[in-house]
């Protein structure tokens, strides 16, 4: 239980740092180096136009990632432990949670990275944070990999070049062709690569969950769920303000139904 609470606290740090990381280079590095294109008009100059969609993207990743956390699932107030368990009627999908130490309505799974459990009232969010995650690390890839291409002169027109960048750059970097600033954008690309493809895929499974109108903790414990149309088990995460919500980071409007279901 230590290591688990521990990595509650490691991970939302771990995050951090790497969104920490990636502000800097993209505000430090990568932006500077657009600037220098003079061709481009000022509105529709490549830094501008790079800067406002990296803005977009982050901005709705970090604040879903706020509102994951402020939106708790649905304490059982009655509920004070594992013991109750044993109450007359619990209603479906509650878990006692070991980590937050607490019993959650319509629990999902716990997640270290945002140090909270998922569940019926911030799914939506939790969805939108692992989908602007994955583009965001993603679009960082790709102006990393446009850096890399001025500054070093690589071309990365043949498929196997990002995969063969790693070892080259790593034997030139001990004689002295590449700079330490040059090497760790390298080793970023990989960083940003493999945990956009995580969320991806975090996203899509879980969107698959939600079609269904199935939980994680459901479908580990074998627990039957009611066959419903997909757009109804759709609109109990997502609410109807769902494009609003695609847009701009706000709370789950579709809580209250949640909570209905489970009643
Ligand atoms: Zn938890």
């Amino acid at each position: 239980m230590l290591a688990l609470r521990l990595l509650n606290v490691v991970a939302p740090a771990y995050f951090l740092c790497i969104s920490l990381v990636t502000f800097v280079l993209q505000l430090f590095l990568f932006l500077p180096s657009m600037r220098q294109d003079p061709s481009a008009a000022w509105l529709f100059s490549p830094a501008l136009l790079h800067g406002a969609l990296f803005l977009f993207l982050s901005t709705n990743a970090l604040g879903n990632y706020v509102l994951v956390i402020q939106n708790s699932p649905d304490d059982l107030d009655a509920c004070q432990g594992p013991s109750t368990r044993r109450a007359p009627c619990p209603p479906p999908s509650t878990h006692f949670c070991r980590v937050c130490a607490r019993v959650t309505l319509r629990h999902d799974h716990h997640c270290f990275f945002t140090g909270n459990c998922i569940g019926g009232r911030n799914m939506r969010n939790f969805v939108l944070f692992c989908l602007y995650t994955s583009l965001a690390c993603l679009y960082s890839m790709v102006a990393g990999v446009a850096y890399i291409s001025a500054v070093l002169s690589i071309s990365f027109a043949h498929p196997l070049a990002f995969l063969t960048l790693l070892p080259t750059s790593i034997s030139q970097f001990f004689s002295g062709a590449v700079l330490g600033s040059e090497m760790f954008v390298i080793l970023m690309l990989y960083l940003w690569f493999a945990i956009g493809l995580a969320c991806a895929g975090f996203c899509c499974h879980q969107l698959l969950l939600i079609l269904r109108g199935q939980t994680r903790h459901q479908v580990r414990k074998g627990v039957a769920v009611r066959a419903r149309p997909w757009r109804k088990n759709l609109q109990e995460v997502f609410g109807k303000r769902w494009l609003l919500g695609l847009l701009v980071p706000m709370f789950n409007v579709g809580g209250e139904s949640s909570k209905q279901r489970d009643k």
